[in-house]
């Protein structure tokens, strides 16, 4: 019998969900992007030059075996997701950026107002 990734499944990609947000210009724009990383939970990420926030929030119809209780029905993101991009392919997303608190963005900031004054 083959072991395909879905064996081994953890329900990675029913914990969070992420939205495209506008990239930030303005320095109002960065500050409401402080607003959503004080809130628990929450992170930012760029990824092909488009900025995303990042929701830490479990499926409610991810069971405890971390399979689907509504997977005929399941939303059509969730119909989606292939082995290719599974979750499951572990810690490198290819993210150009990623900011899980104020002070992290703060500090990109920082450097990047160090490198626009050289
Ligand atoms: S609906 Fe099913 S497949 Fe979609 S996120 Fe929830 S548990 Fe995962």
């Amino acid at each position: 019998m083959s072991v395909t990734l879905c064996d081994k499944c953890a329900g990675l990609c029913c914990r969070y969900l992420a939205l495209p947000i506008e990239k930030p210009t303005a320095k109002g724009d960065f500050d409401d992007i402080r607003w959503y990383l004080a809130h628990e939970g929450i992170s930012v990420f760029v990824e092909d030059s488009d900025w995303y926030i990042n929701v830490a929030s479990r499926c409610k119809y991810l069971n405890r075996d971390n399979l689907c209780d509504i997977y005929e029905q399941r939303p059509r993101i969730c119909r989606g997701y292939k082995d290719e991009n599974c979750d499951f392919h572990g810690g490198d997303y290819g993210y150009e950026l990623y900011f899980s608190s104020i002070e992290e963005l703060d500090e990109y900031l920082e450097n990047k107002g160090k490198k626009k004054k050289k």
